[in-house]
């Protein structure tokens, strides 16, 4: 039988995350596909999208009102002749070659400013009398018109390759007329359930077995990452089945196991994987849930054990296989950020590991709020399933009194 591997690798949370991000700074993302604009949501942008001319293309006006001479308005209140009436979309017939002194045209938000004027006086400031127009305010040159190109230059790149491609995104992309993005195709993510007592959803589980629910939530989990999830099955706490099932994995960009990776007599994840040529970069965190969580690299494909129990296969997915899994759909790597939110109430906990339990993140506008979930721990997947965040608590800390702001993990 292999030898387990020789690590004294339990990490801090930290040191841990640092490892997996410097691993996924190292992969190559897959093959370019093209897809269309809407279908684009939620990809990764493989190839920089590129302004097709100037932003904007003439001198926009910001606001309806009337385009003037800054000079003009220097004594005020000023009456100006109206020569024109220029709308947005105007054609460049409709609008006036000039405007000379003493002269405004009137105008609307979108329109092209007309040469001559230099800023746009607010209609709020202003009183129409015939062809005439009353200024009560200054303004200075430049003042409500967005110069040509001010935005963005011809060919300059406005969406870079490894973008998520989000809304604002999606509304570059139409602007500058593109209906189809090339986008990194999806990583093909292994996911392999493993243990004796564990049977497949659609069964009657006996009286001492469970129904596989980690394939799904993590298949739920890879899919809202980027990722393609295929499932495995179930690998019985047995060397053949378990061996025969990581070769299988391995042949995919990523293989996720969960269950077998703790300290008990049939947990043989760590043991196979050695035996299919594993190495190791480290087999536990300081976390809970989710101190188990191995990280490692077999066959040139990265792969995560991640504990068995249902809420420690989620925390340790977000925390720790997610970062590899959008390096491996092309994304440019992220920094880990929780949010603060306010302490509804007191939360005492054990000190020794970092803790990231279930909260519930409520509140209205700037005032968030946060309370503990009751859970009755890692196997708790109801009540997580109740929550929406997760609880970020430092291992220090015994005691957390109401009020205190907290980090907080949004889900
Ligand atoms: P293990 O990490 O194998 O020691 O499993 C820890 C706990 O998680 C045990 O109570 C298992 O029954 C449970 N568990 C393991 N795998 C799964 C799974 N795929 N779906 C639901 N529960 C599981
Ligand atoms: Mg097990």
């Amino acid at each position: 039988m292999a030898a387990l591997p020789q690590l004294p690798s339990i990490l801090s949370f930290e040191d841990a995350r640092h490892v997996v991000e410097q691993h996924a700074a190292q992969v190559v993302p897959g093959d370019l596909e093209s897809v269309g604009l809407l279908a684009s949501l939620g990809r990764v942008l493989g190839r920089a999208v590129t302004a097709d001319r100037d932003f904007p293309p003439f001198r926009r006006a910001m606001r309806d009102g009337y385009a003037v001479r800054a000079v003009d308005l220097t004594q005020l209140p000023v009456i100006l002749d109206v020569i024109a009436e220029i709308k947005a979309g105007a054609d460049s017939r409709d609008v006036p070659a000039q405007i000379g002194p003493g002269q405004a045209a009137a105008i609307m938000t979108g329109a092209p400013t007309p040469p001559g004027a230099d800023a746009v006086v607010m209609v709020e400031y202003t009183s129409l009398s015939g062809n005439q127009v009353t200024v009560t305010r200054a303004v200075a040159s430049g003042d409500n018109v967005v110069p040509v190109g001010s935005e963005a230059r011809q060919d300059q790149v406005l969406l870079p390759p490894g973008l998520l491609i989000d809304y604002s995104a999606i509304a570059v992309a139409a602007s500058v007329g593109r209906d189809s993005l090339l986008v990194f195709r999806r990583p093909e993510v292994a996911i392999l359930a493993t243990g004796d007592e564990i049977v497949e959803a659609n069964t009657q589980p006996g009286p001492n077995q469970i129904r596989n629910s980690n394939s799904y939530s993590l298949s739920a989990q890879v899919q809202a990452a980027g990722g393609d999830p295929k499932i495995l099955g179930i690998a019985r706490d047995e060397p053949q089945s378990l061996r025969d099932r990581i070769q299988q994995g391995l042949q995919c960009d990523l293989l996720l196991l969960t269950g077998g990776v703790s300290m008990g007599k049939y947990d043989l994840v760590e043991q196979m994987l050695a035996g299919c040529g594993a190495e190791f970069f480290f087999t536990g965190a300081q976390i809970q849930p989710g101190k188990p969580i191995v990280f490692g690299r077999a066959n040139g494909k990265y792969f995560f054990g991640l504990p068995g129990n249902p809420v420690s296969t989620m925390v340790t997915f977000e925390l720790f296989a997610k970062p590899m899994l959008e390096a491996l759909a092309g994304m440019t790597a992220r920094k880990l950020v929780f949010l603060h939110a306010r302490l509804k109430s007191e939360i005492k906990t054990k000190t020794g590991l970092k803790r990231f339990l279930p909260g519930m993140l409520s509140g209205e506008f700037e005032r968030g709020e946060v309370e503990l979930s009751t859970w009755h721990g890692s196997g708790d997947v109801a009540s997580t399933a109740r929550s929406n965040c997760y609880i970020v608590i430092p291992p220090d800390r015994e005691r957390i009194a109401a009020g205190e702001w907290v980090p907080v993990l949004k889900r």
